[in-house]
């Protein structure tokens, strides 16, 4: 959720081109109608107002979840979702900040009822993790099952799937393609595309200065991508000397995204992974105009949609 003056700052720069998010509201129930909703704007950052990153595409009533950071299943509850009924989720990557709401995902959606295997899809490592995660919450799962609960056998599983680059998710009209991007040098990270009946709409993930994402990206309706602001943080980071080198290497700073924008065109630029947490939302929104880019740009908060 956003406080009073970051919507007023959004509805007085709307006339500059600066997006503002649509109200909240249940996920339409029009067949195709395509949301995205920000269920996570932050990083690894235990900010109280940032959940970890995660972001849900909603085609009709079918739930689609790109990354799992903390919080996950209560920003679900907050954005008047599912907290079960999700068709697929899918990983950018294996950092902690992606993934420490995987086990709430898997669990709290049993505990709540669900009955069939999440489907969950994700670079090398993804099956591994989930494997380890089942097993070490063994006894959680036994005795939910054996206890007075009488939890649903076989509720909690998960059909992991490692996956390699392309269209990894084909289905009544949505397709998912993952697309390699530099973020963990040696370890695979991707962005994804989503393709639906209505919209078309890129994530980024972690991504480093690229400009792998701009065909994907050319003219999409939703590009929702990470940035970083350098002076912003500069002297401030944990990390020793060399933070900076990774913070300019695996992520994207501000002028950079404006020139990756200029030149993809996106019909709206979604801000999210926002680093530094608590970033002046216009001094960030000119930091990005200054790579080139003059469409429309939404810095991303918990929880809004688009
Ligand atoms: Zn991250
Ligand atoms: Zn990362």
């Amino acid at each position: 959720m956003h406080s009073f003056s970051a919507g007023l700052a959004l509805a007085i720069t709307a006339s500059l081109g600066t997006a503002r998010p649509l109200p909240a509201q249940p996920a339409s129930s029009s067949h195709d109608s395509t949301i995205v909703v920000l269920l996570g704007t932050g990083t690894p950052v235990p900010a109280p107002h940032t959940a970890g990153p995660s972001t849900a595409v909603i085609v009709g009533k079918r739930l689609f979840i790109f990354d799992a950071g903390a919080g996950v299943e209560r920003q679900l509850s907050g954005a008047h979702l599912s907290n079960v009924d999700i068709e697929a989720v899918f990983f950018t990557h294996l950092h902690s900040d992606h993934t420490l709401g995987y086990p709430d995902l898997i669990f709290t959606s049993w505990v709540f009822g669900r009955r069939a295997p999440l489907k969950a899809y994700g670079p090398r490592g993804l099956r591994a993790m989930t494997d380890h995660l089942i097993a070490a919450f063994a006894s959680d799962i036994d005795a939910r099952i054996k206890g007075p609960e009488g939890a649903i056998k076989g509720g909690y599983l998960v059909r992991a799937r490692d996956v390699s680059p392309g269209v990894i998710y084909d289905s009544a009209g949505v397709k998912v393609r993952a697309i390699t991007v530099p973020h963990i040098p040696g370890q695979p990270a991707y962005a994804y595309r989503i393709d639906t009946p209505t919209r078309s709409v890129v994530i980024s993930g972690d991504i480093g200065p690229t400009d792998v994402l701009i065909p994907w990206a050319r003219g999409v309706d939703v590009l929702v991508h990470e940035v970083v602001k350098m002076s912003a943080i500069e002297g401030t980071m944990p990390g020793g000397k060399d933070a900076g080198y990774y913070m300019r290497t695996a992520h994207t700073p501000t002028n950079v995204l404006g020139s990756i924008a200029a030149r993809a065109q996106p019909k709206l630029l979604v801000l999210s992974h926002i680093i530094p947490t608590g970033a002046d939302e216009q001094e960030m929104i000119a930091a990005v105009r200054s790579g080139g880019f003059k469409g429309r740009i939404a810095f991303g908060h918990d929880l809004d949609r688009y």
